[in-house]
């Protein structure tokens, strides 16, 4: 359950909605992440549809809610999803998985493993964080458990782990390759261009690769989320978002922010929410369904 939620259903059942239901409906979506901006822009156009009478009992005002936020949320949904509805062009489909350590980066390559299996697509992992072994450990626990292998180099660097599992990927034959990254260096400036040699590597190995850039963020990041978004996407142009740990107690509302904040230019869209550790919990997003669970 979102936390917003908690606080909101008692909120839209209530029977009085006056200033004071409105003060709390708006610190409830700042506390939730929905960002100022948002935040101001939704509680304006409330107070206005209650103020001409064309939505006043809390009812109603949840439904205006539920389809201003849904309108909002479209353009992060993607059409088609790669994920879990589009036909696979390339072979192999190649994606590079991006994001900062703890995010939920292994966890999702995880998912992303078994949702492609499920799909009779065979699949590859490289395990291109060659600078924590902990995390090619557990990326090699991943791929034993999904009976897929794992590309792995001692002591190499991320660009040639890249470029090994790519002729490797097409020796095979494989499907989908599922390339994971370092989500930590020295500084910043210093992850991202890895990041970049990467990519760039990865283009020379197979022309049109990688098909997909898609970056994990962790769901309760709230704004310095937004920061990391726009830092990835400004350095790699990324193609899509999985935002995860939207489960338990998350407040949800982040995603609200993206949407106002990647509104100009290209938008990567949000390809899926990860909601629980278990390796089947990973749901596609779309843009309404998402809305009324924030405010049901
Ligand atoms: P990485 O450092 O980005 O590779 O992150 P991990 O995949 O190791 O995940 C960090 C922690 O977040 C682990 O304890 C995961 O079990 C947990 N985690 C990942 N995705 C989710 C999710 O969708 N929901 C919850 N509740 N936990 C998650």
């Amino acid at each position: 359950m979102f936390g917003l939620r908690k606080t909101l259903g008692s909120l839209f059942k209530s029977s009085k909605t006056d200033e004071a239901w409105f003060d709390t409906l708006e610190e409830s979506l700042i506390q939730s992440d929905v960002g100022l901006p948002t935040t101001q822009q939704l509680m304006s156009k409330l107070r206005k549809a209650a103020k001409s009478e064309k939505a006043s009992s809390s009812e109603e005002l949840q439904a205006l809610m539920i389809d201003e936020v849904g309108e909002l949320l479209k353009a992060l949904e993607p059409s088609p999803n790669p994920l879990f509805e589009s036909k696979q062009i390339n072979i192999p489909e190649v994606w590079l998985v991006v994001g900062v350590n703890g995010a939920g980066k292994t966890t999702t390559i995880g998912k992303l493993c078994r949702l492609f299996q499920s799909q009779d697509k065979s699949v590859l992992l490289a395990a291109g964080d060659t600078f924590r072994a902990a995390a090619r450990n557990q990326l090699q626990e991943w791929g034993s458990r999904n009976h897929v292998d794992v590309i792995t180099q001692e002591g190499g660097d991320a660009a040639a782990v890249a470029h090994d599992a790519i002729h490797s990927a097409i020796s095979r034959k494989s499907d989908i390759l599922i390339i994971d990254t370092a989500g930590r260096l020295a500084t910043q400036d210093h992850l991202m261009e890895e990041l970049k040699k990467v990519k760039r590597v990865i283009g020379k190995a197979l022309p049109g690769a990688p098909h997909h850039t898609l970056l994990i963020l962790d769901g309760n990041t709230g704004q310095n989320g937004l920061s990391q978004v726009r830092a990835f996407h400004t350095a790699l142009g990324l193609t899509g978002i999985i935002v995860t740990k939207l489960d338990g107690t998350a407040k949800g509302g982040v995603i609200c922010a993206l949407a106002h904040t990647l509104q100009e230019g290209s938008k990567p869209a949000i390809l899926a929410l990860g909601k629980g550790e278990g390796i089947d919990d990973l749901a596609p997003f779309t843009a309404k369904q998402y809305s009324s669970e924030l405010f049901n």
